[in-house]
């Protein structure tokens, strides 16, 4: 059994829900950007996989955490290849987490505004809702394309309040990567909580200063 988090929901208006590794099982981006894509990559170039690996891993490593990282077009042209149909090829790898539907639900009849803030590209986005039927939950959809920073870098909160209205002191957020939430907390989002296992296949994730989610029902106890 796992213990109730307490929440102030009286004092909740908004909720921004990060998607992949918060709401969606983070063994989908794992295993397509650790295993799939060096497959493919290595079959494209004639090159081990071990090879392809580590070519990958040096073109993401000097872009990692800003826009660029988190961009389909830029990978698209970078690596010459059909990220969205090579995504498409292991889409049953694609989950909701245990529970995930019930919690937005619960959210949704305490009438709170529920918000999708994903670093995740448009083109990802539309696949991933492809897979899991989850886009009806959400009042508004916000990648961190539109607002024109990832979600970890600095200046990034100051750039949502441009184009959505909330208030720091009433919002909860939740996301299961640390650098993100360490930017959330400087800039005064006042309720944030973490993931305990975002990759369902890895091992469970210190989250350091930050409550971790376990499972959602331990935030639907009382409404
Ligand atoms: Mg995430």
């Amino acid at each position: 059994m796992t213990q109730a988090i307490p929440i102030d929901w009286q004092n909740i208006q908004t909720v921004f829900l990060d998607m992949d590794g918060t709401l969606l099982d983070l063994h989908f981006d794992n295993h397509f950007w650790l295993e799939h894509m060096p497959k493919r990559y290595a079959e494209k170039h004639s090159i081990t996989v071990e090879q392809a690996s580590k070519e990958l891993s040096q073109k993401t490593k000097s872009i990692e955490g800003s826009l660029d990282w988190y961009c389909l077009d830029y990978w698209e042209k970078t690596l010459d290849m059909d990220i969205v149909g090579l995504k498409h090829e292991v889409a049953e790898r694609i989950a909701i987490r245990a529970n995930v539907i019930e919690f937005l639900e619960h959210l949704s009849a305490m009438n709170k505004r529920v918000v999708l803030l994903t670093n995740a590209h448009h083109k990802t986005i539309k696949l991933k809702f492809g897979y899991a039927e989850i886009e009806h939950h959400f009042d508004t959809i916000i990648t961190a394309h539109d607002v024109g920073l990832a979600k970890e870098e600095d200046g990034f909160w100051q750039a949502l309040e441009k184009i959505e209205d909330f208030d720091k002191t009433d919002s909860l957020f939740i996301d299961d990567n640390l650098a993100v939430l360490n930017t959330a907390d400087t800039y005064g989002v006042k309720h944030l909580l973490a993931i305990h296992q975002p990759d369902s296949q890895q091992a469970i994730k210190d989250t350091g200063k930050f409550t971790a989610i376990e499972c959602y029902t331990q935030l639907m106890t009382v409404a």
